[in-house]
């Protein structure tokens, strides 16, 4: 430990200039795992999703899953990489007790997609950021310590593993070093993993979920001294959301600076990113390639897409999220901001398609943004399987158009269709929430809450119009709420003019 103070960023970013590199790792959303037909469900009970191919039993032999390796080149392809023609996978040796075959099968020299390209966007300007490889493997399964306070193998009792997710299909996107960014270093990288989430959902080929490790992000910082070489690099693991991997950048360049200005050797090394405290601390020395033995797998043909296939898939990509949003943002007139919530949320596609049903933009995106996106976070549910449709909101914003809910029933309807009651209109009907516009009932209400509060109606009747809204919430008092406000002030400023 050393007891100097730390350089503030500003002052570390003034003396050094940091290269940084991302390792990205997708578990993909397939059906089954990578090489044998298991499921693939989160949160199933312990290795009840395994079979002798992915306990590595002796003997099993493992085939392909082509969903895999199509996602794999969509991915590639989204990236601007090129596909290989022809490529093996690989070997890759190391112990580990959460890997039953003590290999991870991978890809090495021959990666299925290589040398793209993503264009992020930061405060309005471009930065390109090049793609080394992105390459096809399996995922390990999990260990867990019990027995001690911190989850962590250090005072556990005992270590328990699960092979359900030993197997599913993981791609690895490995950018090239970059380096220029300055100061900028810890937005960029974060503004990269965003594009490159976005860029997975649209795919569709996986749910990129940080915090349930569906996306995971190790992030490689080396500083040097303007005009010298690179520096020694470091690779912080464990960064489990957009905004720990600028913290991990960050945190990192003043670590390295701290020793530098000691005159000390940044080691190569793995180290663990801290959510709690914002820093990192050393994991081990980092293995080279050679330690891990690597050799082509026996077991698996070679992989050799046809170029039509390819041709194929790379036609049938989607819109760039980017340009999706850039366009969207126009349409719906909203500020970029407003629209990154709206991305941030999950909600594109949903108030795309409740303004196809007819709403119109502000009223999709008051729905999804507000009631609904509230009970998501509450209940940690995903905004697309809360329980309402585009169709639904789209249909309850069109009553309220209609004048026939206002903004208070049309929260109690909405809560009735997310609580499976029905469609709008059905739950309308049902709970009786429809807003009261009949003149005889609203006059007499009114009537009544003139009589009721005469200081009141004095006021207005000497032109102290603002008083109205006293009266106002009488009649929505006697009303329940099912009248439209702006109809009883009407008729309340009518009657004492
Ligand atoms: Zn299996």
């Amino acid at each position: 430990m050393t007891t100097t103070a730390l350089p503030t960023y500003e002052d570390a970013i003034a003396r050094f200039e940091p290269v940084i590199g991302l390792e990205t790792h997708v578990e993909l959303g397939t059906q089954t795992k990578m090489f044998c037909g298991c499921r693939t469900e989160f949160g199933a009970e312990p290795n009840t999703q395994v079979c002798p191919v992915c306990l590595a039993l002796p003997g099993a032999l493992p085939v392909a899953n082509r969903a895999g390796i199509e996602a794999t080149i969509r991915i590639g392809l989204a990236l601007n990489c090129d596909i290989a023609t022809w490529c093996r996978m690989a070997r890759k040796n190391y112990f580990y007790p959460d890997m039953p075959k003590n290999f991870q099968t991978s890809q090495y020299d021959e990666p299925l997609c290589a040398e793209g390209y993503v264009d992020v966007e930061y405060e309005g300007k471009p930065y390109r950021i090049g793609i080394e490889r992105v390459h096809l493997e399996e995922d390990t399964g999990k260990s867990l310590h019990v027995g001690g306070a911190t989850g962590r193998i250090q005072g556990a009792t005992e270590s328990l593993v699960d092979y359900n997710r030993a197997g599913i299909p993981l791609v690895e996107i490995v950018t090239k070093p970059v380096p220029g960014l300055g100061a900028l270093a810890p937005e960029i990288a974060k503004a990269y993993v965003t594009e490159l989430r976005d860029i997975i959902r649209s795919l569709g080929v996986s749910d990129v979920r940080m915090e349930q490790g569906s996306l995971r992000c190790d992030v490689n910082t080396s500083l040097n001294k303007p005009g010298e070489e690179w520096g020694t690099r470091t690779e912080t693991k464990n960064v489990n959301s957009l905004r720990s991997v600028e913290r991990a950048v960050r945190s990192e360049i003043i670590r390295q600076a701290s020793l530098l200005d000691e005159g000390t050797r940044i080691i190569q090394e793995t180290r663990h990113f801290h959510e709690d405290r914002g820093d990192t601390s050393p994991g081990r020395s980092k293995e080279t390639a050679t330690d891990y033995r690597y050799f082509p797998e026996p077991d698996l043909v070679p992989i050799a897409p046809d170029p039509a296939w390819v041709a194929e898939l790379k036609a049938a990509l989607p819109e760039r999220p980017s340009s999706k949003r850039a366009r969207l943002r126009e349409d719906w007139g909203i500020s970029e901001i407003d629209m990154q919530s709206v991305a941030n949320a999950g909600a594109v596609e949903l108030i795309e398609e409740t303004i196809a049903a007819g709403a119109s933009p502000a009223g999709a995106r008051k729905w999804w943004m507000g009631e609904l996106a509230r009970r998501a976070n509450e209940t940690g549910i995903d905004l697309a399987d809360i329980g309402a449709t585009p169709l639904q909101v789209a249909e309850l914003q069109k009553l309220v158009d209609a004048g026939k809910l206002n903004d208070k029933l049309a929260r109690a309807v909405l809560e009735g269709v997310v609580a499976g009651e029905g469609d709008p209109a059905a739950v309308m009907a049902a709970r009786g929430l429809e807003v009261v516009n009949d003149e005889g009932a609203l006059t007499a209400a009114v009537d009544e809450a003139i009589a009721a509060n005469p200081d009141i109606a004095a006021k207005i009747r000497e032109g102290k119009v603002a008083a109205a809204g006293a009266l106002v919430g009488a009649v929505m008092k006697t009303t329940r709420g099912q009248a439209d406000a702006k109809t009883v002030r009407d008729l309340i400023l009518a009657r004492l003019s």
